[in-house]
């Protein structure tokens, strides 16, 4: 069973902070049979890499291979297998099969701009070391039922973001995220027009919406 010690280095291919946690080489149920996709979660805490390296009341650790911090540094944790996601609902995101990344967030709070592009650069990086598209790049929620991590990442907008990396464009998560890589499109002059004149037409719901979840965030403010 193979460890997956070029873990680390795949890591700082992205440009970010990398942490190894001491003893990550040898740490891991057993070692890491096989690499065919990419899980992706949220922590749903703070401050808690000890927690995704030494486990929970009734989940043993490591429970992912990767930690990444609000900060955009990327701690590894495990070079073997992992308790993150069982049961899996596909083949390609067992334990046996994948490799977890928890991010630091209690799924009530944005996502920092920095945590996002190194989120989606470690990814990339990942997805280019063991040859993967970026179709099996899931959240946790789309490979398990009952959860619903990463809370607040568009997984179909983010798969968009990695694909594009992969192809060699330079975008930022941010970009993605927000939709803004559709102002980045090639393509000629009239499909352009309609997708951009789409976004708009998006964008303007979407804000619609948003004034009126502010007025009634005021006037819940103004209860209080
Ligand atoms: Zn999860």
């Amino acid at each position: 069973m193979p460890w997956r010690k070029e873990l680390a280095d795949v890591a700082r291919k992205t440009g970010h902070h990398v942490i190894e946690v001491p003893g990550w080489r040898t740490r891991g149920h057993g070692g890491q049979p096989a690499v065919h996709g990419i899980v992706m979660h949220h922590t749903a805490g703070r401050d808690d890499m000890h927690v995704v390296r030494d486990g929970r009341p009734g989940l043993s650790g490591p429970l992912s291979h990767f930690w990444l911090g609000r900060t955009g540094a990327i701690y590894v944790v495990a070079a073997g297998h992992c308790n993150h996601n069982a049961p899996s609902t596909s083949p390609h995101h067992t334990n046996s099969a994948s490799i977890g990344i928890e991010a630091e967030n209690t799924g009530y709070e944005p996502w920092p701009d920095v945590q996002l592009d190194a989120y989606l650069a470690l990814v990339v990086e990942l997805c280019r070391e063991f040859g993967l598209p970026a179709s099996r790049v899931k959240g946790h929620w789309e490979v398990n039922r009952g959860k619903i991590d990463p809370r607040g990442i568009n997984m179909s907008r983010f798969r968009a973001a990695v694909a594009a990396r992969l192809e060699g464009e330079d975008v930022s998560a941010h970009d993605i995220l927000h939709g803004r890589h559709i102002l980045m499109n090639k393509g000629t002059k009239s499909e352009e027009r309609v997708s951009v004149a789409y976004y708009l037409q998006h964008l303007e719901s979407e804000q619609d919406k948003m004034i009126a979840i502010l007025g009634e965030i005021r006037d819940k403010l103004a209860q209080l």
